[in-house]
């Protein structure tokens, strides 16, 4: 088999076969087939397209270049949530207790974060003392006994992604609907899930900027996972804005608390509780969603969930005070206001320019050595709907950096504004199972 053979069969729009797709990846993995024809192949994925069998195939020689996680020493069905990526998600620092107090084990590994978009692993090292690189052992246990247990992604997961979204990166061949769903569903299947919850986000902030682009991944991802005889749900979330008020770390932090004590934004609420819902029924714990809304609803009201979270925090070694007082959580040293610079209506926010202005600030990584400063970030004082008058302040940022100018103007020329009041915007879009 010749590589460039395999490039022209894709350019000319033919499918590849599953004998074709592991010599790719193969090859790719150990180094034989080199970048620049990689990323040929890449490219005319990106313009002809994978059918269904073709992803499966690709999500399948991912799973196969590197290790899987034997999850079998955990009780119960390993429900696991995996999120397309946004700005302002903290939705799985929220689920992690909140699905864990009903009993649901939640064993999961999570990415740092990279570019506009954040990561778990990085929200929860905000806390002093969090670990995250847990033996398997320590992991295992954590989640048997506590039902919960984070860590970031072992080095030996998934390699031919790793290799392959970093090409990507670089490629502009990132949006393309069988790589990021053989991207997702591989690191899901090799971490051991049994069933899985995608959070598709759509919209400005987001990989798929439409609903329609959106919603074509989910059923994509959704019937790979079912092909792999993994239930699977995808539910298509709403990213033309940040989730929530709070982008950045320690602050992210901060917002996931006040949502387990029942104080959150109604956004953020309803997505957490949602994804929430479909990985209860689909552990087995309620017999259907609504039973599962309200339950969820329950130990958010009854303390519960976020007595699950001060858990996690100290089983993990963090300091558990900061649920009572999360001034404790790391502080920047500046906090500046960005006015409005006109009146009227938020009509939209380039959530995409949000998240580089706060990785701009200090919180996210340009390159993945980078390291990140966890009490940077940004409060959406003004969200799309909210009226202003000039002045208003739309936008708090938070940094040490005395040098903030182009991260101000970014986020300034990230809002719109109009005469006209917007429409609603719905939080889920569309659900797929
Ligand atoms: N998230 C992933 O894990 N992979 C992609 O390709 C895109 C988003």
């Amino acid at each position: 088999m010749r590589m460039v053979d395999l490039i022209h069969k894709k350019k000319q729009g033919g499918r590849l076969t599953r004998a074709e797709i592991e010599f790719i990846i193969a090859g790719c993995t150990s180094g034989a087939i080199p970048d620049y024809q990689m990323a040929a192949l890449l490219m005319a994925i990106c313009f002809k397209g994978m059918d269904r069998a073709e992803t499966a195939d690709l999500t399948l020689a991912y799973v196969d270049s590197g290790d899987r996680i034997d999850l079998t020493e955990v009780e119960g069905i390993k429900v696991d949530k995996h999120s397309t990526g946004g700005v302002g998600d903290k939705v799985s620092l929220i689920i992690i207790p909140l699905v864990a107090s009903t009993g649901i084990p939640v064993a999961k590994m999570s990415g740092r974060g990279l570019g506009h978009t954040g990561g778990t692993i990085d929200k929860l090292e905000s806390i002093e003392g969090f670990k995250t690189d847990l033996t398997r052992d320590e992991f295992i246990s954590n989640v048997n006994t506590y039902k919960m247990a984070i860590a970031g992604q072992s080095e030996n997961l998934t390699p031919a992604d790793k290799k392959i979204y970093a090409l990507r990166d670089v490629t502009a061949t990132v949006d393309s609907v069988p790589l990021i769903a053989a991207s997702v569903m591989s690191k899901k299947i090799a971490a051991g899930a049994d069933a899985i919850v995608l959070d598709v986000k759509a919209g400005s902030g987001a990989f798929m900027k439409s609903l329609a682009e959106a919603g074509e991944l989910a059923r994509t991802m959704v019937e790979i996972g079912k092909s792999l005889n993994r239930k699977t749900v995808a539910v298509v979330t709403d990213m033309s804005q940040p989730l929530g008020r709070e982008v950045g770390n320690a602050n992210e932090v901060k917002e996931s608390i006040d949502v387990l004590k029942g104080k959150g934004a109604k956004d953020l609420t309803t997505v957490a509780l949602t994804i929430a819902s479909y990985m209860t029924v689909l552990g087995g714990a309620f017999a259907d969603l609504d039973k599962a809304y309200s339950e969820l609803e329950q130990a958010v009201k009854s303390g519960k969930a976020i007595e699950k979270l001060k858990q996690l925090i100290k089983v993990q070694g963090g300091n558990p005070a900061v649920i009572d007082r999360p001034e404790q959580l790391p502080q920047a040293k500046y906090h500046v206001a960005v006015k409005s610079p006109e009146s009227g209506y938020v009509t939209a926010i380039n959530a995409e320019s949000i998240g580089v202005s706060a990785m701009l600030l200090g919180a996210g990584r340009k390159k993945k050595e980078d390291r990140i400063d966890y009490s940077a970030g940004l409060t959406m004082v003004k969200k799309i709907g909210d009226k202003v008058n000039t002045g208003d302040t739309i936008c708090l940022l938070h940094t040490n950096l005395e040098e903030h100018g182009d991260a101000e103007a970014m986020v300034r020329s990230a809002y719109s504004f109009g005469a006209i009041e917007p429409g609603r915007i719905n939080y889920i879009h569309e659900i797929i199972q």
